[in-house]
């Protein structure tokens, strides 16, 4: 299935000549992958724990999805909002519906999601609650990530997303996650939103203590103050859940999605929440020319679908709870944080001074991602009981 001749060396070479030095991709260059597989261009066969940061949680190239796109790619791809099509509305009703939302407005990233989000919230705070304006402030939480756009790096607390990209947006406030006390000293009258990942992804799969976020729900309630979810990592049912709040019996007044939103055929991403804070949006405010693209919306509908059946929450709920107990009886692993089929499997210290452990992976034919001492294990939801004994068995194999 390789689409060229080009060994995984020479595409390692190329991108170092040709593309910029974003990222250090881990030495495999893929070609093609079907449910929780993929294979790289010497047509070596991998089992994917990484899942795309979350975007696969429907296997690669879900045939549901693939078959959306195809027949969109030959009706119409792009129209921009400058025109109504027929993709459009059915996605937004879909999803609201899936959700128990009333509003969405579709954009391309998740970064955007959240500088939308960010944005609407600043207008909802003059606007509705009174905020003098300028002066609007959201609380986040340390450890956050929520994208690399430069408002959204501004409230970054990992120093090495921000280092030489100031000046920065001001307006943000930054609190311990996890910390109620905290969260209540920092609310003003000025506040217009707390924004949170309610498991924070890129930080390590970490889980807030029990009731947090049941408190924050309260707390900005008391404080007339708008809850922003960013469910972009853990949303889509990742953690068993459609979104992950719905495991507290909370609701966010907006969540930001994105990622699974098209089961990773293309970016799609969307704000979603609560019409009187949405409406605050009126023609001229905002504006995005591949936000809410026929193709976007048609590949989001088939997996609104695929999410409505709960099939994929269920297989999240329970291989997540087999896959947790397998990584727990794991020799050099310290802790297994998470929820779902998701895990942060934080490495001993003793194994992290041995080196890093993605490599052993690999020559054992798993991908996984590893970042600040822990894996970082997502596998697509498909992956199965026995895919799952493989993966860890692989893990066990690589740490010992
Ligand atoms: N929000 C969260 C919680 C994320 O995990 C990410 C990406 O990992 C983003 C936002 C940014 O999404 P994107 O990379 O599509 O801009």
């Amino acid at each position: 299935m390789a689409v060229d001749v080009l060994s995984t060396q020479d595409h390692i070479t190329l991108a170092e000549s040709w593309g910029a030095h974003d990222s250090v991709p881990f030495p495999v260059a893929l070609s093609h992958g079907e449910g929780a597989w993929v294979n790289d261009v010497e047509d070596r066969r991998y089992l994917d724990f990484h899942g795309g940061y979350s975007s696969i949680n429907f296997g690669h190239r879900h045939p549901d999805l693939v078959a959306a796109a195809k027949a969109q790619l030959d009706r119409l791809t792009m129209s921009t909002r400058a025109f109504h099509h027929d993709q459009y509305a059915p996605f937004c009703r879909e999803l609201a519906e899936l959700t128990g939302t009333e509003r969405v407005l579709p954009s391309n990233s998740g970064g955007e999601a959240v500088d939308t989000a960010v944005k609407i919230a600043r207008k909802w705070a003059y606007q509705i609650k009174g905020v003098p304006d300028g002066a609007a402030e959201v609380i986040v939480a340390d450890g956050n990530f929520h994208g690399r756009t430069t408002t959204i790096i501004s409230f970054s607390t990992h120093a090495n997303h921000r280092a030489g990209f100031g000046p920065f947006t001001p307006g943000f406030k930054v609190v311990p996650f996890g910390d109620i006390d905290a969260l209540r000293s920092a609310i003003t009258e000025n506040t217009a939103a707390v924004l949170l990942e309610p498991i924070q992804g890129e930080t390590g799969v970490v889980v807030p203590p029990k009731g947090y976020l049941t408190d924050v729900r309260a707390l900005c309630d008391e404080s007339n103050t708008l809850f922003i979810a960013d469910e972009v990592q853990c949303g889509l049912a990742r953690t068993g859940a459609t979104l992950a709040l719905d495991h507290d019996g909370v609701r966010a007044d907006m969540y930001t999605l994105g990622k699974s939103l098209s089961g990773g055929l293309l970016p799609v991403s969307a704000v979603i929440g609560r019409a009187d804070v949405l409406d605050v949006i009126t023609p001229g405010d905002h504006g995005s020319t591949f936000g809410g693209n026929p193709l976007a919306c048609a590949v989001g509908r088939a997996a609104v679908r695929l999410l409505a059946t709960g099939e994929f929450q269920e297989r999240s709920r329970e291989l997540g709870a087999y896959l947790h107990s397998r990584l727990n009886e794991l020799d050099g692993v310290s802790e297994v944080r998470g929820r779902g089929l998701w895990a942060g499997v934080q490495i001993s210290e003793e194994r992290t001074a041995r080196g890093r452990v993605t490599e052993a992976l690999a020559e054992r034919g798993l991908l996984c991602r590893e970042d600040r001492g822990h894996l970082r294990v997502a596998p697509p939801l498909v992956i199965t009981r026995e895919e799952i004994d493989l993966g860890v068995s692989m893990i066990a194999d690589a740490l010992a």
